[in-house]
């Protein structure tokens, strides 16, 4: 059975397993080694049995890990040409890795992974949707800044979704940033606030998706109460109750032990 698994999610890591107690790829992998191993340990899954990590983009909360971590347990790295060329250049990878450019469609060990281009302010930043040997999909959709057509499309009926709820409008503007770093994380280049996401959520609810974890929320711009409670206040305006119609959860920001079954 395919089971979703986030060791962590949020602005300082990022990391999610997606496949079965046999073995399954890794997306992100902003974590360290240690906890890495940990983490998966936890849930019976083993490092080893990874076969393959895909970065989202060049951002260190989602690659600070991938290069110790490719190396220490002989695990290909995937990603877009721009983002491993971002990578190669300034030497977050070696070149020791073993390391695979991906096409819009990746085929791995039975897996399908399918990329499409995000709007967030990286180069070749990607946004996945995972197909797993046993028909389930999964889709990983962080950093977006805005939610295009493709990426809506792309996530049309996946068993289940890890969708940013990056932060609440309000929190941000009264918050501590800058005002050019406020105006970045708001922008089509930056993330998606806590009603964005559950707009898009009501759109994806009417296009077959039932199952989804809120994640990558802000340290300092965002509450789990708060993404909650606006997606649900929001779903409920239109008639979507949880539980009869959708199931959503708030991911932590460190492994909180939660498997997601396929
Ligand atoms: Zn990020
Ligand atoms: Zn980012």
């Amino acid at each position: 059975m395919s089971l979703f698994y986030n060791l962590c999610s949020s602005s300082s890591g990022n990391a999610t397993f997606v496949g079965d107690r046999e073995g399954g790829l890794l997306f992100d992998a902003g974590v360290g080694i240690r906890n890495f191993s940990k983490w998966l340990l936890a849930q019976g899954l083993t490092p080893d049995s990874v076969r393959g990590i895909f970065l989202t983009h060049e951002h260190s909360d989602h690659i600070k890990g991938a290069s110790v971590i490719a190396k220490r347990h002989g695990i290909p790295i995937y990603g877009s040409e721009d983002t491993i060329r971002c990578l190669l250049d300034t030497g977050r990878l070696t070149g020791e890795e073993e390391i695979h450019i991906i096409r819009q469609e990746t085929h791995l060990d039975g897996f399908l992974v399918t990329a499409v281009p995000t709007s967030h302010d990286s180069p070749g930043s990607v946004c996945y949707r995972v197909d797993t040997p046993d028909g389930k999909s999964v889709g990983i959709c962080t950093d977006l800044g805005y939610v295009s057509p493709m990426i809506l499309d792309l996530m049309s009926g996946c068993d289940h979704l890890l969708l940013e709820s990056n932060y609440d409008e309000e929190m941000l503007k009264n918050g501590p940033y800058p005002y050019y770093l406020k105006k970045r994380i708001a922008s089509r280049t930056g993330h998606l606030s806590n009603s964005q996401c559950a707009e898009t959520i009501g759109r994806l609810i009417a296009l077959g998706t039932r199952s989804f974890s809120l994640g990558h929320l802000s340290e300092h711009n965002n509450l789990p109460d708060l993404a909650y409670d606006t997606s649900c206040g929001y779903l409920a305006l239109l008639g979507l109750t949880p539980g009869r119609d959708y199931t959503l959860d708030v991911l932590g920001k460190v492994n909180d032990g939660k498997v997601v079954n396929l």
